[in-house]
């Protein structure tokens, strides 16, 4: 039975003519970083109350040590594993047009994916809160002090989104378009419930697309709009399409 259906899913793949992944926290659990939700999630460990931009500006110190755990001593460890491999191999092969992704862990950037729209922003960067500019992750020393710019002295903030922030434009312009024009989307990771990613998967189906899921349980997708529903783990299940590419 899910033989079949990944048969179908690689058959589908190579007939396609715009085919886009989007891509949430699931397809990194692999890599052992663990999701927001969920019995492992992060928001059972931590106070969510860090990641809001109104909290990071009034307690930037108590912000900045929880911000520091989570995406800077656990995630810059971790490797892309066999999902993220598999969808940078489907973009070198054209296969993949644009991979939209909620991540924020450089995961896919790592393995090699190079057209990647970053809904949510990515950790590997800094932006100063005062003068703009923007530093790589791997050039900022870590402290227990939140960070400054060596520009102007400003309070330097990861580049991803905090709960109270926009989406970035041209993240979010390109994101739409590529949803508006896929002919099949792959749903990876994700539960569906965060906004206004969430709705992407919905453009996609309402202009035409056929919509793969791939998640390891079922999400607010499946019973809605997913036409092909696959239940497992991205790092088995990707492979497995990948072999049966012709
Ligand atoms: P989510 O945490 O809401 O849902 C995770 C989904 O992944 C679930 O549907 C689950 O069934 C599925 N899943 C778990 N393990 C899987 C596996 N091995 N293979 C395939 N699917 C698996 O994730 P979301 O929808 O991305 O929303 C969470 C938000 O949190 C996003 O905005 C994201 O930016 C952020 N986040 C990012 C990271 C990261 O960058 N790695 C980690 C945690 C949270």
């Amino acid at each position: 039975m899910v033989d079949n259906k990944i048969q179908e899913v690689a058959d589908l793949l190579s007939k396609s003519k715009y085919a886009v992944t989007f891509t949430g926290a699931g397809i990194s659990v692999e890599s052992g970083i663990p999701p927001f939700r969920g019995e492992d999630g992060i928001y059972n460990k931590y106070d969510p109350a860090a990641l809001d931009i109104d909290y990071f500006y009034s307690n930037t110190a108590k912000s900045w040590a929880v911000i520091k755990e989570i995406f800077y001593d656990i995630f810059e460890k971790k490797l892309p594993n066999s999902g993220h491999h598999t969808l940078a191999k489907w973009e070198s092969e054209g296969l993949i047009k644009a991979l939209i992704t909620q991540n924020i862990d450089n995961l896919h950037q790592e393995a090699g994916s190079s057209n990647i729209f970053e809904f949510h922003g990515n950790s590997g960067r800094f932006v100063c809160l005062k003068c703009n500019s923007t530093f790589e992750t791997k050039n900022i020393k870590m402290t227990t002090e939140p960070p400054k710019c060596s520009k102007c002295g400003g309070l330097l903030k990861p580049d991803f989104i905090f709960f109270g922030e926009g989406i970035p434009h041209e993240a979010y312009n390109k994101s739409i378009q590529a949803a508006q024009n896929c002919d099949l989307m792959f749903i990876i990771g994700s539960s569906g419930e965060v906004s206004p990613a969430n709705s992407l998967p919905i453009i996609a189906k309402d202009h035409g697309a056929k919509i793969i899921e791939i998640n390891k349980e079922k999400s607010l997708y499946t019973d809605k709009i997913s036409d092909i529903v696959i239940l497992g783990k991205a790092g088995e299940i990707l492979p497995k399409i990948d072999a049966l590419l012709k």
